[in-house]
């Protein structure tokens, strides 16, 4: 199996587990894994599938603007999952229209704030003491705009961002890191959304 092969199968494998919990609604979004860095191409899934029947050739090799190098065609995404691979220096990208984070986007449209809660270890940060604030960027469809804001607004201790209105990028070191980080920090969401208690002991009711 080819290098590229490969990563089609495992981004195909994870869009799956991803559709199966109601995350990657009707085609919308997108995965991907980095293949090289000097020049960067990644391997992100093809626009516009259902991504709970994708294949391993349901893959597109972009460059870092988010440009196909091969294959057919990238999400306009794309662009999005090129930057942070290149400024947080992720092996992965997830992103997906979770309805969690857009929900805490629209609540704390300055960043989502969280402390004191146990799964923040699953998001690598310490579960006491430590006031992570989760990245909110408004929306857009201009990639390099986006780009732009999340560059403003990384940190690379918290390696997530929500587009308000949109959905959420979580990344890691390959895949299955980043799966571990998003899943938890969908839970950690979750909690504050029916809590109405944040991470900086507001009670925003
Ligand atoms: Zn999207």
């Amino acid at each position: 199996m080819t290098e590229l092969a490969a990563a089609g199968a495992a981004l195909a494998g994870e869009a799956a587990r991803y559709a199966g919990m109601g995350w990657m609604r009707g085609t919308s979004g997108n995965l991907s894994v980095v293949l090289g860095r000097d020049p960067l191409r990644l391997a992100v899934t093809a626009s516009g599938l259902d991504k709970g029947e994708l294949t391993a050739e349901d893959v597109v090799v972009v460059d870092g603007e988010g440009a196909a190098v091969s294959g057919g065609v990238p999400s306009a995404e794309a662009g999005l999952h090129a930057r942070i691979a290149a400024v947080a220096g992720a092996g992965a990208v997830v992103h997906v229209h979770a309805l969690a984070p857009v929900l805490a986007a629209q609540r704390w449209p300055d960043g989502v704030p969280l402390r004191d809660l146990e799964m923040l270890k699953g998001f690598g940060r310490a579960a006491h003491d430590d006031l992570v604030t989760v990245p909110v960027i408004p929306n857009g469809q201009d990639m390099r705009v986006l780009g732009d804001a999340f560059e403003r607004g990384f940190r690379a201790d918290t390696p997530a961002l929500i587009v308000a209105r949109h959905g959420i990028y979580v990344w890691g070191g390959d895949l299955r890191q980043a799966r571990h980080r998003l899943e938890c920090l969908e839970w950690l969401l979750r909690f504050v959304l029916e809590t109405r208690i944040d991470g900086v002991g507001r009670d925003v009711r």
